[in-house]
């Protein structure tokens, strides 16, 4: 935990020296650091089998470690309900994020902003208790909150905005800066130009394999690149203040899987005009279990970052089932198939080899645990409980943790969302 004045932030240089004098590192009896990787839609449908093949090497370990199993979410599962029960420890009705917009004044939906979070996210509860905390593309992240770290918002990846827009019809997207501290996004976005790949995989949506008829393969390829420059980012931040506590959110997943989900069912799980050629199932198939592949070599690029006295959390928002939505979409998040995502673990107090029976990790308990993790008290008005394989000793609950007021970065509502994509455009990121 570094407590360094906020004050500091205001320039880089500045801002590193604080960090490197602000490290906990030399207290012994400060908790290891935190990582919690979400990968959004992430099944152990699919997962399950891969580990038995050997190919997800690096969850493979995290399951020899520590624990796995279900984790439970909760109907219906929109990302960002389930997103904010999972940083917040309360069901949608307490922390606010309910959906994608909403009506703004002028009756035209709007997309939620962080302002919307109607309660403290786990970050803003280290912040104040001064944890540096690293914040990557978690939803409701705009305008970014001055947390203690760096918080780079989802609305940094413009192709997301564009989505998300369309999604709720929201008719137009506030923009501004989208990196706490501001004057870090220079050398943060330049990373993003390295040369260097952060890890040795051909993107699977460049190949011609046959897949799904309608499967849009530029759009799922941009979700490859978007997964791997959202990787890159948090690895440099760890490199520039080595936070105590790190989350970040990868969206890939989810969104090949809508597209691709076909692949993993049966051909009857269908109605005949959404039927594939057995090739495009089958291919279908393999670009699915290449981007899990993928996605288990970024996170081994981040568990490299983390020792022993660490812990170290990968889960998912909720599973997949088969479905047809729109026109094109075979695979779908909304009945009992997809009520499981995934959960694993592992640091000191985390038993090796543990099986979390089904049902018995909630999206709510989240919060609870790696508070307790960390020694510090759950809150009355959370919904969720510590994790019963966490064996930490137990410390008595507080009331809330709401009261301080969060601040965040100005945004200009009036600003076109064209700018930010220019910007981007600039840094050579976007085409
Ligand atoms: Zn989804």
């Amino acid at each position: 935990m570094g407590f360094v004045s906020s004050r500091a932030w205001g320039l880089v240089a500045v801002w590193v020296l604080a960090a490197a004098v602000g490290c906990a590192g030399s207290d012994p009896e400060a908790p290891g650091r935190v990582l919690v990787v979400g990968l959004d839609g992430a099944s152990l449908r699919v997962i399950e089998p891969m580990l038995k093949a050997g190919r997800l090497p690096n969850l493979e370990r995290l399951a020899r470690e520590g624990v796995m199993g279900p984790l439970r979410s909760a109907m219906p599962m929109a990302s960002p309900r389930i997103w904010n029960t999972i940083a917040t420890g309360k069901g949608p009705w307490k922390h606010g994020v309910t959906d994608f917009a909403k009506p703004g004044p002028d009756g035209k939906p709007r997309l939620l902003l962080s302002s919307d979070r109607q309660t403290h996210a786990i970050w803003n509860i280290l912040s104040e208790r001064g944890f540096d905390v690293s914040i990557v593309n978690l939803w409701n992240t705009y305008p970014p909150e001055k947390v203690h770290g760096v918080m780079v918002s989802d609305h940094l990846l413009s192709r997301e905005v564009e989505g998300r827009e369309t999604f709720s019809g929201a008719a137009e997207t506030p923009t501004g800066p989208l990196i706490h501290p501001e004057a870090l996004a220079p050398l943060l976005m330049a990373t993003l130009r390295d040369a260097e790949p952060l890890v040795d995989f051909a993107n699977p949506f460049e190949s011609d394999v046959a897949i799904a008829p309608n499967a849009p393969r530029k759009v799922m390829a941009k979700r490859f690149d978007e997964d791997l420059a959202l990787a890159r980012l948090t690895v440099e931040i760890d490199r520039e203040i080595r936070p105590d506590f790190t989350m970040l959110l990868l969206p890939g997943i989810d969104r090949i899987s809508h597209h691709l989900w076909a692949g993993m069912e049966p051909p009857e799980a269908y109605p005949p005009y959404m039927r594939m050629t057995d090739a495009q199932r089958l291919g279908s198939r393999a670009v699915v279990e290449a981007y899990y592949e993928f996605s288990d070599a970024l996170l081994g690029k981040l568990f490299a970052l983390y020792g022993p006295d660490d812990l170290v959390v990968v889960l998912s928002d909720h599973g997949f089932e088969a479905g047809v939505a729109l026109i094109s979409l075979t695979g779908i998040h909304e009945g009992q198939g997809a009520l499981d995502g995934v959960f694993f673990a592992r640091g000191p107090g985390i038993p090796a080899g543990g099986r979390l029976p089904k049902g018995s990790l909630r999206v709510v308990d989240i919060t609870p645990t790696l508070l307790a993790w960390l020694g510090l008290p759950v809150a009355r008005d959370m919904d969720g409980q510590v994790a019963t394989f966490l064996d930490r000793p137990s410390v008595a609950a507080i009331d809330s943790y709401d009261g301080p007021p969060i601040e965040r970065l100005a945004h200009d509502p009036e600003n076109a969302n064209t700018k930010r994509i220019e910007e981007l455009r600039a840094l050579g990121y976007l085409e």
